[in-house]
């Protein structure tokens, strides 16, 4: 699995980085980033619930 986020809708609330600091991280600007390649197995979940979650449906999955 692998995610990207869209850094023009984010809004820096950092639910992402909630369900899941292993994979999303704020940046210097405020804005989220995915700081991993390929999501880990065991965060999967934790990634698409952050997906659900994000107010401004910024994150998305890409095709591997
Ligand atoms: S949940 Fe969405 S809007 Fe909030 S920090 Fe993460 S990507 Fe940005």
């Amino acid at each position: 699995m692998k995610v990207r986020v869209n850094q023009d809708g984010c809004i820096g609330c950092g639910a992402c980085t909630g369900y899941s600091d292993k994979v999303f991280t704020i940046n210097d600007d405020g804005i989220s980033e995915v700081k991993v390649d390929i999501v880990p197995k065991e965060e999967e979940q934790n990634v698409r619930d952050a997906i659900d979650a994000c107010p401004t449906s910024t994150i998305e999955e890409v095709s591997e």
